[in-house]
């Protein structure tokens, strides 16, 4: 098959030859063997030895002789070292989508053909069948053949391999920005047409047009196949204008200028179209592992957040339970334990219902609100804790009033963190004195809430990583909880961080934004 291919190609191509030698301007077979020896392999060098002289003997009706034999041998020794050649090179897998395996293509190819022409072309002339003096003309006409045939095939027939079913893809993309593209390129070459008699080369400038606009748009593949139909049209028109041979020579010349803008445009469009699919996968893999750490933290933050409503329903339903149990029920101290009991159950779906939005979505509920009344409504709620550990909860004069545009459930939850924190710290510690100050402070646009007890103080090896989830000092803590809370507070736009405490204990700040009047009538 690759036989029959290369003889046609070659008959097809056999243009302003230098007879009776296979010299011609445009020698597409070269670009086939190419292809044939990278995707098959060195070990079809046979087939390429066979075809270059089927060709001579069917098309040119050359005798086989020692000459012929000679430089078809050495035609396929130089095409298979520059197949070797690329191959061991080309890093990407698709070949010459990367500008480097491209910039490699364009100097095999040239050095090859290149080599090949000097080869040919001089071997004749030492038998005579070339004049000397054509013979750097007929040097450059065999190269230029041999290179555009090169850098016009080859890239397209990967394109093709790589494009798959051509009757689909032809279907699939015919719509009319391609005919548009079709009709530039016809366009182009009515130019060079047009000016045939005078000095072709000066329009065939127009023919980069279309093709940077081709090369940009379809990547490679596109750049290759346009190539295709631009030679194919510049032969056209070449014969149609009937040009001289040395005309024909230098367009292509031109022609090769022009392959290498349009591949090399075709490669960097390839090559970031590549990398924004590589970019949109990786920003998936993201998404999904954000996901799962999300559904994580969301786990942990629910545990954590629902630990405390838990026990006091516990303990509630425990009071109920011995209270049923006695012979005088006292029906105004159950009332109330209900009352309790529906408010810690309200409380536990509301933190449910807000974690879920606050992951989901990061969703937010602002409400306006006096800060004293935050911190109050989370010392009302830790009462019997602070009493059980025997600690004071004290409120220092300050801007109690001042009007907070936050999200109430979420501002308190964090609060209740660092409470509960102090609280515990000092019990464990076994402090003397326990002791929890609040205050109030307002700076130009931010409220701070400031929780400092007279505890032992985070130890310095916590320090580092106080906020990072899962560090904790306690046997049964999971280390979400200030990790939770500052997430919460960021939330509302705030911030929360611990300060050095001259007197002792742990100092918490908790600033959150101060609202402008605007701000509150919005909400
Ligand atoms: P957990 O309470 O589950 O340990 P946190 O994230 O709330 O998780 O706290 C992390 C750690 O920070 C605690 O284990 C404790 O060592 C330290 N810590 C937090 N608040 C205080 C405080 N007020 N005094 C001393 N240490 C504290």
């Amino acid at each position: 098959m690759y036989v029959a291919g290369y003889l046609a190609l070659d008959a097809s191509s056999y243009i302003y030859p230098v007879v009776p030698l296979g010299i011609t301007p445009w020698n597409p077979s070269a670009g086939l063997s190419l292809f044939l020896l990278l995707t098959c392999g060195r070990r079809f060098w046979p087939a390429v030895l066979i075809a270059a002289v089927a060709a001579d003997v069917v098309v040119r009706n050359a005798t086989v002789n020692a000459p012929m034999l000679t430089t078809a041998a050495f035609i396929t020794g130089c095409y298979v070292v520059a197949a070797t050649f690329l191959q061991r090179s080309w890093k990407v897998s698709a070949p010459l989508e990367s500008t480097r395996d491209l910039v490699i293509f364009f100097v095999v190819a040239s050095a090859a053909s290149g080599t090949v022409a000097v080869m040919f072309v001089g071997l004749y002339a030492a038998i005579g069948m070339v004049s000397m003096r054509d013979m750097p003309l007929d040097v450059l006409r065999y190269w230029v053949g041999d290179l555009n045939g090169i850098l016009v095939l080859t890239p397209a027939l990967f394109s093709i391999r790589k494009i798959g079913n051509i009757g689909f893809a032809i279907r699939k993309l015919v719509s009319p920005e391609i005919i548009l593209q079709l009709l530039s390129i016809g366009a182009a070459l009515g130019l060079i047409l047009a000016f045939a008699g005078d000095y072709p080369y000066r329009s065939f400038y127009a023919l980069f047009l279309p093709l940077i606009w081709i090369s940009a748009r379809w990547g490679l593949p596109g750049a290759a196949v346009a190539q295709v139909i631009i030679q194919l049209g510049l032969i056209t028109c070449v014969q149609l204008a009937d040009y001289h041979a040395a005309t024909f020579v230098q367009l292509q010349w031109l022609m090769t200028g022009l392959c290498v803008t349009g591949l090399t445009i075709g490669a960097m469009s390839s090559h970031r179209a590549r990398l924004e699919l590589a970019l949109l996968d990786r920003q998936a893999a993201l998404n999904r592992a954000q996901q799962f750490a999300s559904a994580g933290e969301m786990t942990s933050a629910l545990a954590h957040q629902l630990n405390q409503p838990m026990t006091a329903l516990n303990s509630y339903v425990g009071a109920c339970q011995i209270m049923v149990g006695q012979p005088i029920l006292d029906a105004a101290r159950l009332r109330d334990l209900m009352a309790k009991i529906e408010g810690e159950v309200r409380r536990s779906s509301e933190v449910v219902a807000r974690l879920r939005d606050f992951y989901r979505r990061g969703a937010t509920n602002l409400c306006p609100i006096e800060a004293g009344r935050l911190v109050d409504n989370v010392i009302q709620v830790l009462h019997r804790n602070a009493q059980s550990a025997d600690v004071e909860i004290v409120s220092r004069p300050g801007e109690w009033s001042r009007r907070l545009l936050v999200d109430t459930v979420q501002t308190e939850n964090a609060i209740q963190n660092l409470l509960l924190n102090a609280i515990e710290a000092m019990e464990m510690a076994g402090s003397k004195t326990r002791r929890i100050e609040t205050s109030i402070s307002v700076t130009q646009t931010s409220v701070e809430i400031r929780i400092h007890d007279s505890g032992p103080g985070v130890s310095a090896e916590m320090m580092a990583e106080l906020f990072e989830p899962f560090h904790t000092s306690k046997a049964d803590g999971m280390g979400m909880g200030l990790a939770i809370a500052r997430s919460l507070v960021r939330a509302s736009g705030g911030d929360l961080w611990i300060e050095p405490a001259a007197a002792g204990g742990a100092c918490f700040v908790m600033r959150l934004p101060a609202p402008t009047s605007s701000d509150v009538l919005r909400a």
